[in-house]
């Protein structure tokens, strides 16, 4: 698949959509999923256009990833979760439904399910909120 530069998570990077931003540096974003399938549910992806897991190069796929610990941190600080869950869904048959690389992290908490996959849109105070407590408990740099 090639690349489409009007996905959304490419309007977010151009900030031509908006977006609860929880880090960002000159290679990475994070930021609230508005349909979060747990609270804390955050997204992770590289500024640089790729499609998915197959259409990155390593090296920021690399500097992703350690912001995705970084993150996955932050979460399970900031919902006092028993665990995160990190995922990535490569092409249409994987589940992906926006098509710019990205991993999910999600707080997890025992005995307590996901909520459905991209469907639920959360109000904007909440992921305000959620937003918030996750910036505050990033570590430093
Ligand atoms: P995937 O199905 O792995 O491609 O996941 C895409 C995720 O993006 C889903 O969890 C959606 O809830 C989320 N999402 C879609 N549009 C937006 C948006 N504008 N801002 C934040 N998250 C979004």
């Amino acid at each position: 698949m090639k690349y489409d530069a009007e996905n959304v998570f490419a309007k977010i990077i151009r900030d031509e959509a908006p977006a609860h931003r929880v880090y960002e540096d000159d290679s990475t974003l994070a930021f609230m999923d508005i349909m979060p399938q747990v609270d804390g549910h955050t997204l992770v992806i590289p500024k640089c256009p790729a499609v998915d897991i197959f259409d990155v190069p390593a090296e920021m796929l690399t500097r992703t990833i350690a912001v995705t610990q970084r993150v996955a941190v932050a979460v399970r600080s900031a919902f006092s979760a028993d665990g995160v869950m990190v995922a990535q869904l490569s092409g249409a048959a994987a589940g992906q439904t926006v098509f710019h690389l990205h991993f999910h992290v999600l707080p997890r908490h025992a005995g307590i399910d996901f909520r459905l996959h991209a469907k639920d849109v959360a109000p904007e105070a909440v992921l305000a909120e959620h937003a918030e407590r996750i910036r505050q408990a990033l570590p430093a740099d």
